[in-house]
């Protein structure tokens, strides 16, 4: 359940956090390590510090960008060391341990990401997220050393673990409704429908580009948090198909209908 969890550390600058982070994760039994474009990766100040977990660190992803760090993932949660302009569901470590183990323990995939030493994430790669987790530190001097955030967040994922697994039957019942339709869409497929979302308010004139004035942000929002199924995710897709024939067809008529006088 816990390989489930991916941890993704975004544009890393310092090896040495690299390191810290995977002897972190495999203190706690997380094993997944995803870095978007660290600056200076692999290197041995990385394994130096992570001791004897080296592992983590030959068998970590190296992707460019943020997207194909969450590509499968149905569950991402976005971590900020202070407050952004937009507001955003909010949530603390401990609920970031259970959510994450609830879902991971369903069998989806689950990401915690973790931003930049110098500026954390990006607003718009934080609008990537589900959910924002903020360690609860002191507002004068709230920021952590990247490591010892994900220290924080893998040991409440790991005391989520333990508390379920002293739950769990002996007997897992089939889970009810487990079909592929019911299952909640991933990160990527979500990206795909933002785009044709996008595409459809603009042809029909909701969404101005040279305006756009967070439409997109608090649509994003609005979707996340609705855990969004494939077969809603069908649906959504087949009305923005059919409202943009409806608009080009429109379109078309305005075009070849004569003016009328
Ligand atoms: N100056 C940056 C701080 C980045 S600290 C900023 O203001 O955002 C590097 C990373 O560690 C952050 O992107 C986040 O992933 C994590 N982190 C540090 N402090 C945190 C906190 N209090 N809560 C949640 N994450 C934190």
């Amino acid at each position: 359940m816990l390989q489930n969890i991916r941890v993704v550390l975004v544009n890393t600058s310092h090896p040495g956090n690299i390191g810290g982070a995977a002897r972190a994760m495999k203190n706690m039994g997380l094993s997944r390590l995803v870095l978007v474009d660290p600056q200076d990766f692999p290197s041995h100040e990385a394994v130096a510090r992570a001791s004897g977990a080296s592992d983590i660190l030959e068998t970590a992803q190296v992707v460019g960008t943020l997207e194909e760090a969450l590509v499968g993932c149905t569950l991402v949660l976005g971590t900020s060391a202070r407050d952004r302009r937009l507001p955003w569901p909010l949530i603390d470590p401990r609920e970031c341990g259970t959510m994450a183990c609830a879902d991971a323990g369903a069998g989806a995939e689950v990401a915690l990401v973790f931003g930049r030493e110098y500026a954390g994430l990006t607003n718009e790669e934080l609008q990537r997220c589900h959910f924002h987790v903020h360690i609860p530190s002191d507002p004068a001097f709230s920021s952590l050393n990247l490591a010892a955030a994900v220290q924080v967040l893998s040991y409440e994922v790991r005391m989520a673990w333990l508390a379920a697994e002293g739950q769990r039957p002996k007997v897992v019942k089939e889970e009810v409704g487990s079909e592929r339709s019911s299952q909640p869409s991933t990160t990527d497929e979500m990206e795909l429908f933002y785009g044709h979302l996008n595409a459809t308010l603009v042809e029909i004139g909701f969404l101005d580009p040279e305006n756009p004035r967070h439409l997109m942000s608090r649509l994003r929002r609005l979707f996340g948090r609705s855990a969004v199924s494939r077969t809603e995710m069908n649906i959504l897709r087949g009305i923005l198909t059919e409202t943009q024939k409806a608009a080009r067809g429109l379109a078309y008529k305005r075009k070849s209908a004569p003016e009328e006088k």
